[in-house]
């Protein structure tokens, strides 16, 4: 059976309006928007009774396995405004040795290292950059940690747009030589995200540039907001018991946690919802802080520092998004040790030949830990995040040299 082309058919779309995350403010669709008036991030609504008429999930059943395949659920018009590298669909992946290891629980890893530009960032910049193109923007900028600078670069170029795209000096090299080498202008800022951050606002005036941080724009969050589509519809409209989320600014939990609504709304899923686990690096955790202290805000974190450079962000501005999430989920957050961080890639990469990012890892450390703490059972189903691919990240020294001159010595080659 031939799939429809979910690039090339149109749609019906369904959004109403937007509305401030905070105060619930509405404002217009199909304008262009950065922050509420107040200042708060906004959120896409749409005619969710239209579109329940309009698309069943076995209509879906029929469309290529792509984040286009949930159209009537993102905010794009028109096809031709459709900027596309391919977003597959991305597989749940087991890791029987972690399973065994960690009690027999039920595991699954949604692998999102599998998309374009190798994280799961293509999912929020390819909805975010064709509805750019569909509003009219020509330039645009944001502060990355790497992996939202790739993906912005990558479709940025693919859609004609000009990139401005600023890293902490200290993001792994790859990431910063990809972000340059797919079109964007890249400049290395001796600080942290946030400070990156504060460029991209200041030049927003005497550049001309459109600000696409996360939460700045509505529209990254309607791509990530396919992590939780996509999930449900793998696995039959039946969600886990448990997501751990390797959290940074929040968009793919606050995001998830979007889909989940909707589609409960649509009468698609039934009560059921998975605890939303925000994972953080114990060197930058200041959701877990937040979370621990019942407070609706984060604070700045000082001296921010993790291997897990995607979620070495000190300030979201949706903190509160993803507080109430996860507080709304019954689920926690919880922060692990870069130490327990890189044992934990080391042995998903050995036992069960899953090369994890580090923010990936992380989830595999903090179920450890959460099971060990009784947060989470073992009899839990559980989804765990890998937002990228291991191999966009510094990865230890290794290999022995051999001497083609000489004799191989066979027996010393397979001595343990
Ligand atoms: C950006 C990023 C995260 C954090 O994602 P948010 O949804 O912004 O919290 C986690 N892991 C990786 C690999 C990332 O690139």
């Amino acid at each position: 059976m031939a799939f429809a082309d979910n690039l090339t058919e149109e749609r019906p779309t369904f959004v109403s309006h937007l509305e401030c995350g905070m105060t619930g403010e509405r404002l217009p669709a199909d304008r262009l928007h950065q922050l509420s008036p107040q200042g708060w991030p906004l959120l896409v609504r749409y005619d969710l009774e239209a579109l329940g008429r309009a698309l069943k999930p076995q209509d879906l059943e029929r469309r290529a396995p792509d984040l286009w395949r949930y159209r009537e659920f993102l905010p794009l018009r028109s096809c031709a405004n459709i900027v596309s590298l391919g977003e597959s669909m991305t597989p749940l992946v087991t890791p029987p040795g972690l399973s065994r290891r960690l009690g027999g629980g039920e595991i699954l890893v949604k692998d999102e290292g599998r998309l374009p530009t190798g994280s799961f960032k293509a999912r929020g910049l390819a909805v975010a950059v064709s509805m750019a193109k569909e509003l009219g923007v020509k330039r645009a900028a944001m502060p990355s940690n790497g992996n939202a600078g790739a993906a912005l670069a990558a479709y940025g170029s693919r859609a004609g747009l000009e990139t401005f795209v600023f890293c902490p000096d200290d993001t792994p090299e790859v990431n910063l030589r990809e972000i340059a080498l797919q079109g964007a202008r890249l400049f290395r800022v001796n600080g942290l995200i946030n400070d990156c951050g504060k460029i991209v606002g200041l030049g927003r005036e005497p550049a001309g540039w459109f600000d696409v941080s996360t939460l700045k724009e509505p529209y990254r969050i309607e791509g990530k907001k396919t992590m939780g589509l996509e999930l449900a519809e793998q696995l039959g409209w039946q969600l886990p018991d448990v997501i751990f989320y390797p959290t940074g600014g929040g968009t793919g939990l606050i995001g998830m946690w979007k889909a989940f609504a909707e589609l409960g709304e649509l009468g698609w899923i039934d009560g059921h919802r998975p605890r939303m686990v925000a994972v953080q690096a114990s060197g930058c955790a200041p959701i877990v802080k937040a979370f621990e202290e019942g407070s609706e805000h984060a604070e700045l974190w000082p001296q921010a520092q993790t291997v897990a450079s995607g979620i070495r962000v000190p300030a979201a501005i949706g903190d509160f998004l993803i507080l109430r999430a996860v507080r709304e989920s019954g689920g926690f957050a919880i922060a692990v040790d870069d130490a327990d961080i890189e044992a934990a890639q080391g042995a998903a990469a050995r036992e069960d030949g899953l090369l994890l990012c580090p923010e990936g890892a992380a989830t595999v450390a903090a179920l450890e830990k959460a099971l060990a703490e009784g947060l989470v059972n073992v009899s839990d189903r559980v989804v765990l995040y890998n937002c990228g691919s291991g191999l966009k990240y510094p990865m230890p020294a290794a290999g022995e040299q051999l001497d083609l001159t000489q004799q191989i010595d066979f027996e010393a080659v397979t001595r343990l």
